[in-house]
């Protein structure tokens, strides 16, 4: 008989499920609280609701490792996201400029393309794709309210799910896969049928700004010569996100603690009079060149989080298994949410495939999941605690930072910024980490690229002048001066 999958969510994670798990006999049911998809990827981008996906107009970048995993196992969807403007951004495109003329090619950059898309225009192509899928129905603006659960065994098992105004209504499955999101109401329809999910949760120390642009009639998007599309100022950090179809967007990530500017940010004014003060984007976003096409998005109550499913090697719960944001989230300035909610979703669809027994499933997918994932998350938690401090820090000019600080921040501008920029090994190296086709600190195990990162500590600051960033954009005191903004 055919395996009953109710998939709650049809974002990233649930598409991702849905695509990855498709094709064998099963009857998959992706429900989703919001309306279906627009006709057409501007109305998708300009009119789709969709409450239940808050940071869907926010600017997101997707890493080489969606776009590797959407490429050698959904070559139709791959085709697909071509023909509607969506671009790779390839391994020789990025390379900082000082590195284009020794670039050697190697099999391997293959894997380590940007996909530059709006949100919205890869979810509506993935969307499209997955309905052609056999097995697959969705069921749109059908919030579920709850789950089944069997509790007569030693350990809950999932049996379906809760829909209809009053949760009256339900869908029978043999698996549940909670895709839905940041805002699952699933974890507490477990702890109500008293399952214990242990969660971590960290601090991302920031919020989130987002403008949309669009080029103007007869302008290209600004040469990749230098100025950084992205770079972290100690009180704001920026990121500039090329888009398809002559669209862009910046963000502006503001530290939880500066109060006056986190304010002053949702101001479109003052968000483009910020831009116009940083050059890495003020040379896209200046009025000759683009125009902005939204309103300042802001977004708060960013954390990392991480849920436990499994304890000391036992399930809590049979049937059930999260994926994506309701599993695990980190800081998104990162850029790897999707990247990792896709990767997660085709986690389970392996171990889904491999096994029907559910506690050996419950047990490998807790296994590969923390394996491929968690590398990503301790990396990212360490560093926001670093950026909180230091956010802090900024405020206070009279700080003189410690040694180990001192020797931290060294390492990163004098040693690991500038081998980067001036060694093409070390930047494949790092860039797998960052594109999650290798772990984070991958690296730091390549006894060659840690020499070379070491050799350029030692040089001399003269010899190494060129492989410096340019300034990012005023000191802070001067940009809250600038602003007329009070400085706290
Ligand atoms: C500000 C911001 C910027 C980001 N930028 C990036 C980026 O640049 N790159 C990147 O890779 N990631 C980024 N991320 C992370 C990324 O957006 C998420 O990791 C990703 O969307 C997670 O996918 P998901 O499918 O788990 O959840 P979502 O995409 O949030 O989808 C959840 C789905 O579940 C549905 N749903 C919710 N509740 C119910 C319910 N009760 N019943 C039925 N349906 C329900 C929703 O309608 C939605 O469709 C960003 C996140 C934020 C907050």
């Amino acid at each position: 008989m055919a395996e009953r999958v109710a998939v709650v969510g049809a974002g990233i994670a649930g598409l991702g499920a849905a695509m990855a798990l498709a094709g064998r006999e099963r009857e998959i049911t992706v429900i989703d609280r919001d309306p279906p998809a627009p006709a057409n990827l501007e109305t998708a981008f300009d009119t789709w609701e969709r409450k239940g996906v808050t940071q869907l107009r926010h600017s997101h970048v997707f890493l080489g490792c969606l776009v590797t995993l959407i490429r050698d196992k959904h070559p139709r969807l791959h085709d697909k996201l071509r023909q509607a403007g969506a671009r790779e951004f390839d391994f020789e495109a990025a390379l900082p400029h000082q590195l284009r003329d020794q670039y050697v090619p190697t099999a391997e950059d293959r894997d380590l393309a940007f996909l530059f898309s709006r949100r919205t225009t890869l979810e509506h192509v993935m969307r499209a794709y997955v309905e052609t899928l056999p097995g697959v129905r969705f069921l749109t603006e059908t919030a579920v309210r709850g789950l089944m659960v069997d509790k007569s065994g030693n350990v809950p098992k999932a049996t379906g799910v809760l829909t209809g105004n009053d949760g009256a209504k339900t869908i029978a499955a043999d698996v549940v896969i909670d895709a839905s999101g940041r805002n699952t109401i699933l974890i507490d329809a477990l702890r109500d049928n008293g399952v214990t999910i242990d969660e971590e949760k960290s601090p991302a120390g920031i919020l989130y700004f987002t403008r949309h642009y669009r080029l103007r009639e007869g302008q290209d998007e600004p040469p990749r010569d230098g100025q950084p599309g992205a770079g972290d100022l100690g009180y704001i950090k920026y990121g500039v996100f090329a888009a398809d179809n002559r669209h862009f967007s910046i963000t502006l990530a503001v530290p939880e603690i500066e109060m006056s500017l986190r304010t002053a940010t949702l101001d479109p004014r003052t968000f483009d009079a910020i831009c116009m003060r940083i050059p890495g984007a003020a040379r896209w976003m200046n009025p000759e060149r683009a125009e902005p096409v939204t309103k300042v998005f802001g977004m708060g109550n960013l954390h990392n989080v991480w849920r436990h499913f499994v304890h000391a090697g036992e399930p809590r719960v049979l049937n059930f298994f999260a994926v994506g944001d309701a599993a695990l989230r980190t800081n998104p300035l990162y850029g790897r949410g999707c990247s990792s909610s896709m990767m997660h979703a085709h986690i389970l669809a392996d171990v889904m495939n491999e096994t029907a027994d559910p506690k050996a499933r419950a047990i490998a997918f807790d296994a590969r999941t923390r394996k491929a994932l968690r590398p990503f998350w301790d990396v990212i938690v360490k560093q926001d605690l670093g950026a909180i401090r230091r956010a802090k820090q900024e405020q206070n000019p009279a700080h003189k930072p410690r040694l180990k600080a001192r020797l931290i921040k060294s390492f990163a501008d004098d040693a690991v910024g500038p081998a980067t920029r001036g060694n093409l090994s070390v930047y494949r190296a790092i860039m797998k980490g960052f594109h999650m086709i290798d772990t984070p600190t991958a690296w730091l195990r390549r006894p060659l690229i840690v020499a070379r990162v070491l050799a350029m500590w030692v040089t001399p600051k003269p010899w190494k002048r060129a492989l410096y960033q340019p300034k990012l954009g005023p000191e802070r005191q001067e940009m809250l001066t600038q602003l007329g903004l009070a400085s706290t």
